[in-house]
């Protein structure tokens, strides 16, 4: 049974005051807060488990191995990918699309003139990475317009896909706007028109609803462990097995190798060929406590409670009125960014529902070509996560009428 009460016992932070008034966080789409479980996994790992990974053969090194490995396969199973070795560790979203941009081109994969084509709905880490992948390699970038509800130009991505497509790279869920992109029609109308390597950005997808990476057919998924209720610092790059091989690695070092000499080195088989380095063995076994949180609650409880937040301040703010929510009448989850039509910039109400205790982000939110489109500066954007309750959700409400009026 979903069980609210039980669910916020296990957030600490959720016991703090800001500014005298209980928190109510709802700036979880920039990072959530974290379970005791997993604030607990990290400091055990530290008070009992430390030790370098996969080269030691004494005792203790063992267990941190088979630990971080476990982790692994939970999240193997949590995104249903077919084999744990698809799943590489990453510091987050942005490592790993940066990861994959210098993969392909360390491969020689793109020529002058070859195309990437990502949509006007992307975070900022999925637009620069490949704007200098351009840079390097003379490939072209194509952006799939959005229109005013926020909704992407699907004609304009089947019109421009070709044998000349190399990457295709979308969020699933944007940041921005919460907006969920009809990702399946997309890979298939990818898959049938072009021979490019899809790339999903799940960042805001992942931690509210099921993914299943087989069945939405993605050559590449990439998320952050710090939005799902793990520690910031860790991520994943899931890759199919037979593309992860067909690629050229991204950092070199320690970890990645089979062999090295001066005259030739060769690289370690998947994962490890992906994860140079000493990786962050604490943050990753807590990746994996932060799986068993979400499994614990179930992800459809999750999903169904989100929803209702998300459509009770939908619903407050209309009633409210005088203020514009943008992608209203797109499909969403878990994000309601708007604007006051009476007050000057976004970061003013911020600052006055922080002074209520209530935590929301303004600003352009890493996607600032979405602002340029509504020809704004930022938007006041409200995030939700599992903890929060319609209680607070009248809160914040109360806090953005006074918003309007301390700001007429
Ligand atoms: N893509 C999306 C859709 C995001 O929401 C974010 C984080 N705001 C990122 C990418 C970047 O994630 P990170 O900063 O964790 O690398």
């Amino acid at each position: 049974m979903f069980d609210i009460f039980h669910i916020r016992k296990q957030f600490p932070i959720l016991n703090t005051k800001v500014n005298g008034h209980p928190l109510i966080y709802l700036d979880n789409a920039a990072t959530s807060q974290k379970p005791a479980s997993v604030i607990e996994t990290e400091k055990k790992y530290y008070e009992e488990l430390n030790a370098n990974v996969h080269r030691g053969i004494h005792s203790l090194s063992q267990l941190a191995t088979t630990e971080m490995e476990n982790a692994r396969k939970k999240i193997q199973t949590f995104i249903n990918a077919q084999h744990d070795y698809e799943i590489i560790f990453t510091r987050g979203t942005t490592e790993g699309i940066n990861l994959l941009a210098y993969a392909i081109s360390n491969s020689r994969l793109l020529k002058e003139g070859d195309e990437i084509i990502i949509s006007h709905l992307e975070h900022h880490s999925n637009i620069v990475p490949w704007q200098m992948l351009c840079e390097r390699t003379g490939a072209v970038l194509k952006v799939i317009p959005m229109d005013e509800n926020g909704l992407l130009q699907l004609d304009f991505l089947e019109k421009n896909l070709s044998e000349k497509t190399k990457v295709a790279s979308f969020n699933y869920v944007s940041n921005a706007l919460g907006i969920v992109n009809p990702i399946k029609e997309m890979i298939s109308m990818i898959r049938k028109n072009s021979g490019a390597f899809i790339i999903i950005d799940g960042a805001q997808a992942v931690p509210h609803f099921k993914i299943d990476v087989q069945e939405l057919d993605c050559d590449f998924f990439v998320f952050s462990g710090h939005k799902m209720y793990a520690p910031t610092g860790t991520g994943i790059l899931y890759g199919k097995e037979e593309i992860l091989n067909s690629l050229q690695p991204f950092h070199g070092g320690g970890e990645m190798i089979e062999t090295c000499s001066f005259a030739k080195t060769s690289y370690a088989a998947l994962p490890f060929k992906f994860e140079a380095g000493t990786p962050n063995i604490a943050g990753n076994i807590a990746l994996g406590a932060a799986v068993d949180f979400m499994n614990s609650v179930g992800i459809e409880n999750i999903q169904t409670h989100e929803n209702k937040l998300l459509a009770s301040a939908q619903q407050k703010l209309l009633d409210i009125g005088n203020l514009k929510i943008y992608g209203e009448k797109a499909p969403r989850t878990g994000v309601v960014s708007f604007t006051l039509n009476s007050a000057g910039i976004a970061s003013d109400a911020g600052m006055i529902l922080d002074k209520l205790g209530i935590a929301v982000r303004t600003g352009h939110h890493c996607t600032q070509p979405i602002m340029d489109f509504y020809n704004i500066a930022g938007t006041i954007r409200a995030s939700f996560a599992v903890y929060n309750t319609l209680e607070e959700i009248d809160i914040f409400a109360e806090g953005i009428v006074k918003a309007q009026r301390m700001l007429r």
